[in-house]
């Protein structure tokens, strides 16, 4: 896990998968897959196989051993849904988030057709928990509509959209169920531009919907010149939710030691 994680509307990040394949054109400038590849090779380093998919046992355990309350993004360098992650590694991963009831999780796949059906059953156990918040990434029409509508028949408490990078004007969305909207633009080297107006559209949306809005950046080359202000003002809302559980001993070290006699010596390196 990442104590301290850049991405502004998260404290921290964990990846018990490692590694993802591109399914849309958002992911045509993937920041996971650059970094990932950067270290191709380099043996003993975390990604060492590149960005080739594989899931990290030894970081199935990580937010039951970390106290401090944090919200936490997981999976920011794979996706949790992706077709060659295990349907019982994902409820392993979903067991640690039930458990680990001090943090809030954020959960965002692009893979939003699979999350909805593993909500509606093998997940159902961790669909309606307050602590834990399913999202989507929307990069377009095409591509991002359907993912909303997939993420609206899911079974989730907390559902929120990820609409990064945002690749043109999205229309109308429909907001009914959604908890919480991030907006920010595409960063780095080819960066597509981003319109003023198709942000100021969707916050408009959220405002009239009364949807919590979350200005992430403008992104660009070079995104620390762009900055993250709108019109002047910073956008850092976040859904109004019960404050996090406090941790139940029991339970964190049941699951811990679950998890720990399954992926017996995988854990620790
Ligand atoms: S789904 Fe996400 S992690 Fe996977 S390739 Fe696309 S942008 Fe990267």
């Amino acid at each position: 896990m990442s104590q301290n994680s850049k991405i502004e509307w998260t404290d921290a990040t964990w990846n018990p998968v490692r590694g993802c394949t591109k399914v849309s054109p958002g992911c045509a400038h993937c920041y996971a897959e650059t970094f990932a590849e950067r270290f191709r090779g380099v043996p003993g380093h975390p990604y060492e196989h590149g960005f080739d998919l594989r899931l990290v046992p030894h970081k199935l355990t990580e937010p039951l051993r970390w106290k401090t309350p944090r919200m936490i993004f997981v999976n920011s360098m794979s996706d949790l849904f992706h077709l060659d992650v295990p349907d019982g590694y994902i409820i392993d991963v979903a067991r640690v988030m039930q458990a680990a009831n001090w943090h809030t999780f954020q959960v965002l796949t692009k893979r939003s057709v699979r999350m909805r059906d593993l909500l509606r059953t093998k997940l159902r156990f961790a669909a309606r928990k307050l602590h834990i918040w399913w999202g989507t990434s929307v990069e377009n029409r095409k591509h991002g509509l359907p993912r909303i509508r997939h993420l609206r028949a899911a079974p989730a408490a907390i559902r929120f959209l990820s609409i990064e990078p945002l690749l043109e004007d999205i229309g109308t969305i429909d907001l009914r169920g959604i908890a919480w909207v991030i907006v920010g633009g595409e960063s780095g080297p080819g960066a597509r531009p981003m319109k003023r107006e198709w942000v100021l559209s969707i916050q408009n949306q959220c405002k009239d919907a009364e949807v919590p809005f979350f200005f992430k950046q403008w992104g660009g080359v070079q995104k620390s010149r762009n900055g993250r202000a709108l019109d002047g003002q910073t956008y850092n809302e976040y859904p109004q939710c019960n404050p996090p559980g406090t941790p139940m001993r029991e339970i964190r070290l049941t699951v811990l030691a679950d998890i720990e006699r399954r992926y017996n010596g995988q854990l620790v390196r």
